[in-house]
């Protein structure tokens, strides 16, 4: 490991800001004469010459005191974690973290002395896996130097994961996700000290909190191919641990690829959720509501595919009127919809979805409700019915211009009067 090659990585592989502000932070510390390291999963990224997604950094001192000094004069949005004595940063969208190693201690410059290595060692023990348990130096006297007091780099040569310890998916049953996410994402295995590990502890999981449940399934969603972590899961009881109701196999596997195909690469977490329960019953996708506390608009998803189900056949009619077919859409959010489409095996369903989508759904009427108040309506809760009323006449193309629509109005409007 070399300094020049880690001055490459940040210059070519972070973006401009988060190059500079990690350099001036290693200069900060060297100044404090505190010790300040890359850590987790950017240290992997850096040895497998891959671009990471987040910046994960370690000071064996305060980290809020000397992040807020750092961020001081800067447009970013830092967040203090006073409980665990970290502090975290969006710098444009990228993530840049800054964790205290637990027991604060004061090197000598120019030296790296062994209680230092205890100390980061401790952080490291804390992590997840082996290869996401290395840190590298940024401080002057051995930037470049890895610190690898776990043998991860032996692990990410051989392509495997591993847990630190045997009890780590007890500490933690959240970790049961991330190592099928990075096996996936890695190409990596399981190694064969933590595969039964993880079977052993797979019935943990409902121990988990909603938060940090939903947080490590959006993660698997944010994968390039969700599907076969989702598989894995299902293959080794995580998924019924996790989702009771939820079901991997062909037919999600083949729906997931073809959400990707129709919508392109970045599939929302809705539209990939709408799929998991596309084939459970209203009680079901209420418990998985219920048990991931989703928000309003996750929700509101859900519910929308459950009651998009629950008008199947109605939707799979040839003779359905566009009025009918627009009041049965158009409340619905715009990733059940788009998720209904990818999991409806009806043409006629998919043909329909199309039509409100490509159609029906910008269609307004030439009159708004001024106009009506213009043409004699008295304003309150009837401008919006006759509105209704309009739009209904103008999707069955029984009004099609502006004359029409005055013309109608006008004759609502002697109806109402006699
Ligand atoms: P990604 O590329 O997905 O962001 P990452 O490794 O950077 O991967 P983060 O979730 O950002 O993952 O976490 C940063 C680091 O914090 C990890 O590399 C790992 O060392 C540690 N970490 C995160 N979650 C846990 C956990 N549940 N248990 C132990 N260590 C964890």
């Amino acid at each position: 490991m070399n300094a020049e090659k880690l001055r490459s990585f940040l210059k070519n592989r972070l973006p401009p800001e988060i190059n500079r502000l990690i350099l001036h932070a290693a200069e900060r510390a060297a100044s404090q004469n505190l010790y300040l390291y890359l850590a987790g999963g950017m240290v992997r990224d850096f040895l497998l010459d891959k671009t990471p997604k987040d910046a994960d950094l370690v000071l064996t001192a305060n980290a809020i005191l000397f992040g807020q000094k750092l961020f001081e004069k800067t447009p970013y949005k830092v967040t203090l974690h006073h409980r665990f004595n970290n502090l975290s940063a969006d710098i444009n969208g990228f993530k840049l973290d800054i964790t205290s190693a637990r027991s604060e201690i004061y090197p000598v410059p120019g030296k790296l002395p062994e209680v230092l290595e205890g100390d980061i060692r401790a952080d490291l023990f804390r992590r997840d896996f082996k290869i996401n348990a290395m840190a590298i130096s940024l401080s002057p006297q051995d930037f470049g130097h890895l610190a690898d007091p776990y043998n991860g780099l032996t692990d990410l040569k051989q392509g495997k994961l591993s847990v630190l310890h045997p009890k780590s998916f007890q500490d933690d049953p959240s970790r049961i996700w991330r190592a099928l996410r990075y096996s996936e994402r890695l190409g990596f295995s399981i190694s064969g000290d933590t595969l039964p590990l993880l079977l052993r502890d797979a019935h943990l999981i409902p121990l988990i909190g909603s938060d940090r449940l939903w947080y490590e399934i959006e993660c698997v969603f944010k994968e390039a191919k969700p599907e076969n972590i989702l598989l894995k899961a299902e293959e080794t009881g995580v998924l019924r641990n996790s989702l009771p109701f939820a079901k991997a196999d062909k037919w999600l596997a083949d729906k997931f690829t073809e959400a990707r195909e129709i919508y392109g690469e970045n599939v929302s977490p809705e539209i990939y959720l709408c799929l998991l329960t596309a084939r459970m019953d209203s009680p079901q996708a209420d418990s998985l509501i219920t048990r991931l506390h989703l928000g309003k608009h996750l929700s509101a998803c859900l519910k929308d595919c459950q009651y998009l189900a629950e008008h199947r056949e109605e939707l799979d009619m040839a003779a359905l009127s566009p009025s009918r077919l627009y009041s049965l859409l158009a409340k619905c959010t715009k990733e059940a919809l788009q998720a209904f489409y990818v999991s409806a095996d009806n043409p006629l369903v998919r043909k329909n979805l199309l039509l409100f989508h490509e159609r029906l759904s910008a269609v307004k009427p030439y009159l708004k409700g001024a106009d009506l108040i213009a043409l004699g309506f008295a304003p309150g809760p009837n401008i919006k019915t006759i509105l209704a009323e309009l739009l209904n006449l103008k999707l069955d193309g029984k009004v099609s211009s502006r004359i029409d629509e005055i013309d109608y109005v006008k004759r609502r409007l002697a109806d109402d009067q006699t």
